[in-house]
């Protein structure tokens, strides 16, 4: 096929802009005008026509019946899932001639909001789970950008980043799309839980397969139907597991596309790592959609000045790409680059920390003291480096060997290794084979410990 995506690229190597999220599609100017904006996510219900109110999947897919969803699109990395009533060429058109925005079945008009539906999946009675997507297409062409929150079910500081973001978006005055899926998983949301009712971490699973498991068949459908229409992809996450997080970045920095997309975040921090296998960040930036993890705060709160950083942050995407006016009433800072490591606990007890998020430390510095409640004997966790506290564990009881404080040591860019071309080669990467691993990964913890922490945010 010649997709969306082929073409896209083929245009974005037209911009001039080098930072530009960049898949622009050449379009005529909208041929009706668009309804009043809606201005908050109250009214994005309220002030669309009612045939994009509630819009859901096609016959005869009832809301939630993953099966039609599934089939209706070929894995594009797997042999051809069986006949489908639809191409990936069909379901994956961006915007049609005149600007509308096809996205789950739905046509949704130049300078309009909707609230679409995406169902893919059952719960155990079989009755559907329908997860909301909001939609505010812009009155001008430009890049779809795409948001997705609680994909574990009980980081929340995501889910008010999206309503924010598309609550202050205008769609009249937008340039392109947002696409906004605040609770991926729902059923996790509902339990309070990171995990769907399997135990298993929907993270690992993307880009899913049609006919696997539980998760995979969510993680396929959730990539098929509304990450491939995407041209960039911002997931919103927490720390995970009594762990909090400094706002910042998560980005596989050997991608081009996806560097310059963290750049546009502003001063954010940008901490490079390549994603564990299964995780959305990886299956998207691998099918060339440029992808960074935000991750900001803890699970199971909402933390309003974390929500302001992120929101902040997508603001400042949104704005880089021409998406949206800002006026910026001071520069914009650069970014700063980090590789890290974590500082373990060596003794068990109770953990309390003497260092706060984003406190710069040097090496040697107490981080925090474990205390032994029976003993009474008290052990100090020290910095093994100088650096910026990233992320650290919420006071808790331990075990030796945890993680608990996540220390950033600035670089002054992605360090050169980094800007090897991925072995995942894409056209949008850029720069030599790939080389050995940095140095700065020797002596941090197994790559399997190493993933999970990274990811279990
Ligand atoms: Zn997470």
């Amino acid at each position: 096929m010649l997709s969306a995506l082929a073409l896209g690229v083929l245009l974005a190597a037209c911009d001039p802009s080098p930072a530009s999220i960049a898949l622009r599609q050449g379009k005529r100017p909208p041929v009706t005008p668009p309804p009043p904006a809606a201005d908050t996510v109250a009214t994005l219900a309220t002030a669309m026509p009612p045939a994009e109110r509630e819009a859901t999947p096609p016959e005869p897919a009832s809301p939630g019946d993953p099966a039609p969803a599934d089939e209706r699109v070929p894995v594009a990395n797997e042999p051809i899932a069986p006949d489908g009533d639809a191409t990936i060429e069909e379901a994956g058109d961006k915007t049609g001639d005149d600007n509308t925005l096809e996205l789950l079945g739905q046509q949704i008009p130049p300078g309009t909001s909707a609230r679409l539906t995406w169902a893919a999946s059952e719960v155990f009675e079989g009755v559907s789970t329908a997860t909301p997507v909001l939609v505010v297409n812009g009155k001008r062409d430009g890049p779809v950008l795409c948001l997705t929150a609680a994909i574990h079910g009980d980081e929340l500081n995501g889910i008010e980043m999206v309503r924010r973001v598309m609550h202050e978006v205008e769609p009249d005055k937008l340039r392109g799309a947002v696409i906004g899926v605040p609770i991926v998983n729902l059923q996790g949301f509902r339990r309070g839980s990171r995990y769907l009712p399997d135990r298993r971490d929907l993270n690992r699973y993307f880009p899913g397969n049609p006919t696997g498991s539980s998760a995979a068949r969510i993680a396929y459908s959730l990539f098929e139907n509304i990450v491939r229409r995407c041209d960039a992809l911002v997931d919103l996450h927490t720390g995970s597991f009594y762990r909090t997080n400094l706002p910042q970045l998560r980005a596989d920095l050997r991608y081009r596309n996806v560097r310059e997309m963290t750049q546009a975040f502003g001063g954010m921090a940008v901490l490079h790592s390549e994603p564990a296998l299964g995780t959305l960040r990886r299956a998207a930036t691998e099918a060339g959609i440029p992808t960074v993890t935000l991750e900001a705060g803890e699970p199971l709160r909402l933390q309003s000045s974390k929500v302001s950083e992120g929101v902040t942050g997508i603001f400042a995407l949104l704005s880089s790409q021409g998406m949206v006016r800002r006026v910026q009433l001071l520069r914009t800072p650069e970014p700063v680059f980090y590789e890290s490591n974590w500082v373990r606990a060596d003794h068990g007890g109770i953990l309390f920390a003497v260092v706060r998020l984003g406190q710069e430390v040097s090496a040697g510095d107490v981080l925090g003291t474990v205390t032994d409640p029976i003993t009474n004997q008290q052990n100090l966790i020290y910095a093994s480096n100088g650096g910026r506290v990233l992320g650290m564990a919420v006071n808790q009881v331990v075990m030796p060997g945890f993680a608990a404080f996540r220390i950033g040591i600035e670089t002054d860019g992605p360090p050169a290794s980094m800007l090897a071309t991925a072995e995942w080669g894409q056209t949008e990467m850029g720069g030599a084979p790939p080389t050995d691993e940095p140095a700065a990964e020797a002596g941090e913890p197994t790559a399997v410990e190493d993933a999970d922490l990274e990811e279990t945010s």
